[in-house]
């Protein structure tokens, strides 16, 4: 019967998918939910009861489930991606009909979700990527979500999604991306984005605690007050959260008994990787990876430490007197320069994929949509979104007057940090290279003319001419 049948469906019901099942049904959309391991769906309806009678039936059965939503049947997996997907798609496909849409929510590599919307093409299905951002709470109670895929296909989901995204001032943090992988893609990128954020901060605050000394309320009262001003952002705001959490099992901050050693899962390899295929400099992004290897090696790291500390280094080399107030403002500053140039990669590598893939992004919208939701939501983003409104063919952000001027400004505090921190010994690889990446950039002469001459000496390579057009090759070691 027709009014009994759900708007839509929800496969797949760990963290993600059960929070976003509830948002659905609490904006007022019947939803199915099922997934494979029956007692995540019993789990599922309950916490709809609970939580206020919400509109989620449980199936067991793929096929109830999937003949419980109405036509054309939208359906939102959320299950591991990978295989689980490909697993989950012929678990449901099997019962779906011509005009009814797979939407796949998880972090998916984007070539797999092209691979899957042609294959599910051939039995009239229709086919989504939908990146969905902000964890378990975002997927709660407003997430930041970027479907890609056919456009056709966004209308099904449309009047749903733009209601359980997160709202901000100019809208809810959904926007259609763009065809094939695209909405995949612009994920994965956000979560490189996270990815040297994340980093950036954690040199921060290496840097105040390591050479500044302070202490971890010092830093919960710097962070929350960085909070206040251009750096506010939920990662901002967290941090000054963890600085305050005592350790229920013993003395002092829990930050503290937590072993440095970083876990990832691969958008932020993935984010390197594509940068690199597309010839996008990343520095900022590909750093914070290298620093997640790099954590991941603790022991040698401990076996390093002996071995340099009897050599006469250790941890720190020298130790300086600073001016406590000076050095929070300067990290401050360094912190958003960086931050700036990161942003900058990250956007670069979006639109050099949109280019290569014809996928006609909008850098603009895309940073709006990350206003919300999100891990990597921030004021800041509204800039961005800013400088993009002010020129969509904008070649870096760093180039746009606001960021430039912004930038020129905060120069001094990030050279007197990272300089200090070099001289201390302690690594600032965020810091360090989105300085470089600056620094390259706003030159309009590098050293490349020797390299390219080297290139030319041993690979007969050729080389352009800086007062005359056409390619040339030198015998070099003849003249030499
Ligand atoms: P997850 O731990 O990635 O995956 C668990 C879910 O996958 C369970 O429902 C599980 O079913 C199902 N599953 C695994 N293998 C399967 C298979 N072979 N066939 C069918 N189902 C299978 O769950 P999650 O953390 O909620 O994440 C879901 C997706 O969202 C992932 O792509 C993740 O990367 C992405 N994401 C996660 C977050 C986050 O904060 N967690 C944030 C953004 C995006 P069973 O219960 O039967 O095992």
């Amino acid at each position: 019967v027709g009014e009994s049948l759900s708007r839509i469906g929800l496969a797949g019901l760990a963290v993600m998918g059960q929070n976003l099942a509830l948002n659905i049904a609490e904006k007022g959309f019947p939803i199915s939910v099922y997934n494979r391991s029956s007692s995540k769906v019993d789990e599922t309806v309950e916490r709809a009861k609970q939580e206020g009678n919400l509109p989620v039936k449980g199936f067991h059965d793929p096929k109830d489930f999937v003949l419980s939503i109405q036509r054309p049947r939208a359906i939102i997996i959320l299950v591991k991606a990978g295989a689980p997907v490909d697993q989950t798609i012929d678990t449901l496909s099997k019962f779906m009909e011509p005009g009814d849409c797979i939407i796949d929510g998880g972090n998916e590599w984007y070539e797999n979700t092209e691979r899957r919307a042609l294959a599910v093409k051939e039995k009239g299905l229709l086919y989504m990527g939908m990146g969905v951002s902000g964890g378990e709470e975002g997927a709660r109670y407003g997430p930041s979500l970027m479907p890609g895929g056919t456009p056709e296909a966004y209308e099904y989901i449309k009047d749903i999604v733009v209601k359980i995204a997160a709202q901000v001032n100019d809208g809810p943090c959904v926007t259609y991306i763009g065809e094939g992988g695209a909405g995949n893609f612009v994920k994965m990128v956000h979560n490189g984005i996270e990815y040297g954020d994340m980093q950036l901060i954690s040199e921060a605050y290496d840097v105040l605690k390591s050479v500044g000394g302070l202490t971890n309320k010092e830093l919960a009262r710097t962070f929350s007050e960085w909070n206040k001003g251009e750096l506010e952002s939920f990662l901002i705001e967290i941090t000054a959260d963890i600085f305050r959490v005592k350790d229920d099992k013993g003395e002092g901050e829990l930050v503290d008994k937590i072993l440095d050693k970083t876990g990832m899962k691969g958008t932020g390899k993935w984010t390197v990787q594509q940068a690199a295929e597309l010839s996008v400099a990343a520095p900022t992004i590909a750093c914070s990876l290298d620093s997640r290897f790099l954590s991941g090696l603790k022991e040698e790291r401990e076996a390093a430490a002996e071995v340099f500390r009897k050599a006469g280094v250790g941890d720190i080399l020298i130790t300086k007197e600073v001016d406590k107030e000076q050095l929070i403002n300067d990290v401050r500053k360094a912190l958003y320069a960086s931050k700036i140039c990161s942003y900058a990669q990250g956007m670069n590598i979006i639109r050099a994929k949109s280019i290569e893939k014809g996928w006609n992004l909008n850098l603009g919208e895309i940073s709006r949509i990350w206003k919300g939701g999100c891990i990597i939501r921030a004021v800041f983003l509204d800039r961005i979104k800013a400088a993009y409104d002010r020129n969509p063919k904008l070649a870096s952000l760093l180039i746009d007057p606001e960021f430039a001027k912004e930038m020129v400004e905060r120069q001094e505090s990030w050279r007197r940090v990272v300089s200090l921190a070099i001289s201390v010994g302690i690594s600032t690889p965020g810091m360090s290279s989105s300085l470089a990446y600056f620094d390259s950039y706003r030159r309009s002469r590098l050293p490349a003319n020797l390299l390219q001459a080297q290139r030319d000496y041993f690979g007969a390579h050729t080389y352009e001419r800086i007062d005359a057009s056409g390619s040339f090759h030198t015998e070099w070691s003849k003249i030499a």
